[in-house]
């Protein structure tokens, strides 16, 4: 039998462009209905993305480390696995703890599919809830990606290292990993600090596509040759090699083959999109829903935020646009808004890196003059204390004003040191500001002021 829901808002998906604005919407008094398949929140950033990655990757860390450092270590992937899997379960319960807390989301396990910009059907295990809402939003997100080539059907992905309950239990002693963006870097550095043999076969003469290409030539150096990387090497063919697989490329011409537990594809994600979507003439390019800075589609009513939108593919991108969607339907009208370039950027493989704003890159194309005011992480105490001397923080200014525009962060703790980079360029601080600003000692944090007073000292 069919169940009714009338409500203020549906809301698809319940991952980080879902739930906050969910939560947000339910707090002022709007009743709300969101569902997922999954039937846990978190969406696929916390089911198969940035929070399991980041626990191998936090394990991997402490290993290689305490293995640099103190001298051998046995450890137990398959036991690394089930602690990412705790930390799932935690936030899981965590999530379901705030369905709880907000009575004014009802949340299903179930699949939406659009009838209408203000209709909709949730197919659940119990049978089909109908609903009717002023405003929707759709935050679907975003799905791994296959390519097609002879073979694609033996390759794992990224889900099957990561997923809730995952494949891969024991650490291949070799991999090859088919993509030269985020994931597979990511992927290769993390279980290479395990011990993986990890070879990236790259399409193009370009990893990390999207990054400054200084920033990207600076991580490569630092990555000092511990990752196999094959450029302009398309792969031809993957076929079963006795327990493991052989992958077949090109490189330079030539036809070559390398032997592994496993080959990784980690080429891309695409949009995922509900069902009936196409009938309401959103508008979408390559898939990906259209919004405004609003978050507010072509469509009255209908507004988008997430992954789906193509905007951004990070999960604190993510939270906000959910957030900005909710304020802007509470006000009736476009009250908020979220400038995509003052978000901060991770990458995080060893080392790490991030980056936020207008890079040497962007500022070319709009005729913009930097100063650029740096650090080096040899300096660093906790770069020494971890014998980790590589990388830089490097601040972007605008010559004409001194205002912080950017940055990026390569090395030790980069993912934490470039928010204070991102919320001076948001505030359009001043680079004396960052320069009078007293951080914390010793963490790299600091850095930040030493290269602000460096570059004050000596104005190009
Ligand atoms: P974001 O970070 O942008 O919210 P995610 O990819 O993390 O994106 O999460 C999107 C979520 O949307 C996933 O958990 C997925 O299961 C869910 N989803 C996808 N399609 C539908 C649908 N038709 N109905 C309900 N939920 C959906």
């Amino acid at each position: 039998m069919s169940k009714q829901e009338n409500v203020d808002v549906l809301v698809i998906g319940g991952g980080g462009g879902a739930y906050p604005g969910a939560f947000r919407l339910a707090g002022a008094g709007y009743s709300v209905v969101m569902a997922d398949p999954k039937g846990v929140l978190g969406g696929n950033c916390l089911y198969s993305g940035c929070v399991p990655s980041k626990t191998v990757r936090e394990m991997s860390e402490l290993i290689s480390r305490a293995r640099k450092l103190v001298g051998p270590l046995d450890f137990d992937f398959g036991k690394i696995q089930a602690h990412k899997d705790e930390v799932q379960e935690i936030r899981f319960r965590q999530h379901q703890d705030e369905i709880e807390e907000s009575p004014g989301v009802t949340f299903y396990k179930g699949t939406v599919t659009l009838k209408g910009p203000a209709q909709a059907e949730i197919a659940t295990e119990e049978g089909v809830v109908e609903v009717r809402a002023r405003r929707t939003i759709v935050a679907t997100g975003t799905e791994v990606s296959r390519a097609q080539f002879p073979g694609s059907e033996f390759c794992i992905t990224s889900d099957d290292v990561f997923s809730y309950r995952p494949k891969l239990t024991k650490l291949p002693s070799e991999l090859v990993i088919i993509g030269g963006g985020y994931i597979a870097f990511e992927v290769a550095t993390m279980l290479g600090a395990l011990g993986t043999k990890a070879h990236l076969l790259i399409r193009s003469d370009r990893a990390l596509r999207g990054v400054d290409k200084r920033l990207v030539d600076s991580f490569l150096s630092a990555l000092g040759g511990s990752v196999d990387i094959r450029f302009n090497s398309p792969i031809l063919e993957v076929q079963r090699a006795g327990e493991g697989y052989r992958a077949l490329f090109s490189e330079g011409g030539q036809k070559k083959e390398l032997e592994a537990d496993y080959v990784l594809e980690a080429t891309g994600r695409h949009p995922v999109l509900p069902r009936g979507i196409e009938d309401l003439g959103l508008n979408l390019v390559k898939g990906y829903v259209q919004v405004d800075e609003a978050m507010q589609t072509n469509v009255k009513g209908v507004y988008a935020a997430g992954d789906v939108t193509g905007r951004t593919t990070y999960f604190h991108a993510a939270v906000r646009e959910s957030l900005v969607a909710a304020r802007n339907i509470m006000s009736g009208k476009p009250s908020d808004y979220l400038d995509v370039r003052s978000i901060p950027v991770s990458i995080f493989t060893f080392p790490p890196l991030a980056y936020v704003g207008i890079t040497p890159e962007v500022a070319q194309g709009m005729g913009m003059q930097l100063l650029e005011a740096s650090y080096p992480l040899k300096r660093d105490v906790m770069a020494q204390i971890f014998e980790e001397r590589v990388g830089e923080v490097r601040i972007f200014v605008d010559k004409s004003n001194m205002r912080v525009v950017g940055g990026w962060v390569l090395g030790e703790e980069a993912p934490e040191v470039i928010n204070l980079i991102a919320l001076a360029a948001q505030a359009g601080l001043n680079i004396r500001a960052l320069a009078d600003f007293v951080g914390q000692h010793p963490v790299p944090f600091e850095d930040i002021s030493y290269a602000a007073r460096t570059l004050l000292r000596a104005p190009a």
